[in-house]
């Protein structure tokens, strides 16, 4: 089994999920005992988001370069990154590191191909719904990809930031997101994107009449693949 150096605490709330899943997941495939390798940095996550606020990706990718490295000292194999968000700074990251990164966006494209969906609706942080990093992952993929509109955008990130990364989960905000992806589907979104960790915290497939593509789930299980070369 490969050693697999997790980047976590953006939030922690995702990433006891990522730890949950990839050890589960472990036990089903080689039961009895077996638990997962890895090497868990989690973050301060109030640094993260001071430098995404003040649009200081160099130093956020700075930061998170050392991180990958210390985890490749350590003895990791392959490097996963337990946020979508800041797979915007994977360039900083690799520049410093020589082994593998998983990238989240690379196994959603794979899974939504794999549901035969051309076209999806993308939920996340506002960098995520509106830079180009990840949309462009996906797209490049043959994918087709909707994000909401402004005020659905502001709305979905402050959710993301005041509530769920700090551990609240409210109905107001599930009923919110569901409208939001009753529009994406309205537009012609096929499926949708969990494109932040913390989404599934609060939406789950009964919320939504399309497939729901968890990205916390499905990183998570394909970093299981990579540890076990399956
Ligand atoms: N965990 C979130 C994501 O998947 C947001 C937190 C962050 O900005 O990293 O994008």
């Amino acid at each position: 089994m490969k050693v697999i150096g997790l980047i976590g605490g953006m939030s922690w709330e995702s990433t006891v999920k990522y730890y949950q899943i990839i050890n589960e997941e472990v036990k089903r495939r080689l039961g009895g005992l077996h638990s997962v390798k890895c090497l868990l940095y989690s973050v301060d996550f109030a640094e993260i988001a001071r430098y995404q606020a003040e649009g200081d990706w160099e130093g956020a990718g700075k930061l998170l370069g050392e991180v990958a490295l210390s985890l490749e000292k350590g003895g990791a194999d392959f490097i996963v990154i337990c946020t979508n968000t800041m797979h915007n700074v994977i360039e900083y990251i690799e520049e410093k590191i020589s082994i593998p990164i998983l990238h989240i966006a690379d196994a959603t494209a794979d899974q939504i191909n794999q549901a035969g969906i051309s076209a999806v609706g993308l939920l996340g942080t506002k960098y995520t719904m509106e830079q180009d990093f990840y949309k462009s992952r996906i797209e490049s993929a043959g994918i087709h990809v909707l994000v909401p509109g402004i005020e659905d955008r502001e709305t979905v990130n402050k959710i993301i930031y005041d509530e769920l990364c700090l551990g609240k989960i409210e109905q107001s905000s599930r009923d919110y997101y569901k409208r939001v992806i009753g529009r994406l589907v309205e537009r012609g979104a096929e499926g949708i994107i969990l494109g932040c960790t913390e989404i599934g915290l609060l939406i789950t497939q009964e919320d939504s009449e399309v497939p729901l593509f968890d990205t916390t789930v499905i990183h998570a299980i394909e970093s299981v693949n990579q540890a076990l070369d399956e």
